[in-house]
């Protein structure tokens, strides 16, 4: 173990100068992982950007905002203490609620002492000599690392439209993923809202309830579900708590980290009633995932997908008054392919006077203005502008750090034509990286807590083993990789995933390499797979004592 020797300075605590592991992220991952290797008596350091814990859930303080996993299955299973004492309001947490949780999690586990706040990580170079990282922040510290861990979220690089005249208006400007701190009062104000993802979804309500006048500019349309969010029941908050155990096993081994009773009938093959009936029932039941596992086809199948699509337009239609607004609500694409919403009051919304939806396929943004925003049908005059415009996902976070690895490449190279990984766990060419919940694992795709705690476990079990082995270095082989991505690919190739330009997709992004980026096999499966790696002492991995001989520099 390196002992932290020479310091460099950030704020008030000196940074140490070395440490066994260089953490990058504060959020739930970033703090899970600094406690599992507190206990394994490594020396650590948290870089975060944010002035408190909490990630995603730090940043993303829209209106409105909660998570879409219920706040019982949504939480840490790593202490039972932790999941005894502490006690969930809402089925649904507000953001407020969940960065609670975060920010006890935080002072129970005594972690701020090794975390660094409004620190931003610029760069991490991977030294072959000593086979070591050199992490260099945004407030001048350099911090030598035997490990460098990637804990920054999949949804957290945020990005604008590309339009032109952003820096023109006037107006005040919001982007969900950037909100501020204080209150934001949007009363007496026309608003403009562009992007109808789950932000946009769950701040447009309640928007709507402040602004004078909301339009809502939407590209593609989201199917969102009603969330039927509640306050917890004692008794179901008792029951969860006296079965943790069975239930966290059953997360564990399910599809998304959200336990469902299987599907067992294709959606073909049963009457048009009982297909009904059943999407009737999950509808109400208020779950991201019930329709989609209604039956066994829905995902994979592009008919009996469309029972679906035609089950949620149904609704859609139902709801929203104005005929012209519902179809432009309807989505074409398959339902399910592009990340579902779950709201309170969304297609409700579309029925107040003071709500208009501008649909941009029909009549596109031309320019953001002085006033407003200008589309190709003319130009709409707003207080402020709300940009709910999503995230460069799964790769920006990782990206636009100016990680150099072996030989001095960059990530961002070696990714140039999309990302690759092993197990979306490490990059061949990064020895000594990892990241939680990276491209090609199950992370977005899942219960993100569920998937977090599985990839800091497995990381912090491959440390043990170097440290227990004498062993210095861990690094994919080029092979066991490729032959990873091609699998990745071939199970999001079974799926409809790829038949929407989804930010799963890339294709969000202009320019972005259009890849299925999620590994779509299930977390259960998953789990086996990395633990059947790790088993046959890390196969596929070069564990080396002094890292690759054949990767040496010529001098030593
Ligand atoms: P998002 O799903 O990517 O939605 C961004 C929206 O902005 C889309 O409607 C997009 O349209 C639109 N947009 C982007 N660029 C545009 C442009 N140039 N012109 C017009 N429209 C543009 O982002 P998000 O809503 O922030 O959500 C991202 C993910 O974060 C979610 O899918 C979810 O996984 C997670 N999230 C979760 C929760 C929760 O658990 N409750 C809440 C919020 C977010 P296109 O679709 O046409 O690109």
């Amino acid at each position: 173990m390196s002992a932290p020797d020479e310091q460099t300075q950030s704020g008030p605590r000196a940074v140490p100068g070395s440490v066994d592991v260089a953490v990058v992220g504060a959020g739930f991952s970033g703090m899970y992982l600094l406690h599992r290797l507190r206990e394994m008596n490594l020396s650590a350091v948290v870089f975060e950007a944010g002035t408190d814990v909490g990630g995603t859930w730090y940043w993303n303080r829209y209106p409105g905002a909660r998570v879409d996993v219920e706040s019982l299955a949504y939480s840490f299973s790593f202490s039972e203490e932790l999941e005894q004492e502490y006690e969930w309001e809402e089925r649904y947490p507000t953001q407020p609620e969940i960065l609670r949780y975060a920010r006890h999690v935080a002072d129970r586990f005594d972690l701020r002492r090794d975390i660094f706040f409004g620190t931003r990580v610029t760069a991490a170079a991977y030294d072959e000599r000593d086979a070591a990282w050199l992490v260099r922040t945004d407030r001048g510290d350099a911090v030598t690392a035997r490990f460098l861990v990637m804990a920054t979220g999949c949804l957290s690089f945020s990005k604008l439209p590309e339009v032109p005249g952003l820096e023109r208006f006037r107006g005040a400007t919001f982007h969900t993923a950037h909100w501020p701190h204080e209150d934001v009062d949007f009363g007496g104000m026309r608003v403009g809202l562009i992007g109808t993802g789950s932000s946009g979804v769950q701040s447009i309500p309640v928007i709507a309830e402040q602004a004078a006048d909301l339009t809502v500019f939407q590209r593609t349309p989201a199917y969102s579900l009603p969330a039927r969010n509640r306050r917890l029941r004692p008794d179901e908050i008792a029951d969860m708590k006296a079965g943790y155990r069975a239930f966290r096993k059953a997360q564990r081994e399910s599809g998304f980290g959200v336990p469902v009773a299987p599907a067992t009938k294709s959606a073909l093959e049963v009457s048009d009633e009982e297909r009904d009936t059943a999407f009737e029932a999950a509808w109400e039941s208020g779950s991201l995932v019930n329709l989609l596992t209604a039956y066994t086809d829905l995902a994979v199948d592009l008919a009996a997908n469309d029972t679906a699509k035609r089950f949620v337009h149904g609704k859609i239609r139902q709801i929203v008054k104005d005929p012209q607004t519902a179809e432009d609500l309807c989505p074409a694409y398959p339902f399910g392919t592009k990340r579902p919403c779950l709201d309170t009051d969304y297609y409700e919304t579309y029925n107040r006077d003071n709500v208009h939806l501008v649909n941009l396929l029909r009549t596109p943004i031309v320019e953001i203005t002085e006033k407003g925003v200008r589309t190709s049908a003319g130009e709409y005059a707003f207080d402020a502008i709300v940009y709910a415009t999503g995230f460069d996902a799964m790769t920006g976070s990782l990206t636009n750090v100016d990680i150099r690895g072996r030989g001095g490449v960059s990530l961002k190279e070696a990714w140039s034509a999309g990302p690759r990984t092993y197990l979306g766990i490490s990059s061949a060419g990064f020895p000594n990286m990892f990241m939680i919940t990276g491209p090609g694992s199950p992370s977005v795709l899942s219960n993100m807590v569920v998937s977090i705690e599985q990839h800091v476990d497995w990381v912090a079990d491959a440390i043990d083993h170097l440290d227990r082995h004498g062993l210095t270095t861990i690094e994919p082989e080029p092979q066991a990789q490729d032959a990873w991505v091609d699998h990745v690919n071939l199970v999001g190739g079974f799926t409809l995933y790829p038949k929407a330009n989804s930010w799963y997709m890339g294709a969000n992004v202009p320019g972005k390499p259009r890849v299925f980026m999620p590994y779509a096999g299930g977390v259960g499966e998953y789990r086996k797979k990395c633990d059947e790696v790790a088993a046959r002492g890390y196969e596929g991995f070069s564990l080396s004592p002094d890292g690759p001989a054949q990767q040496r520099p010529a001098d030593d």
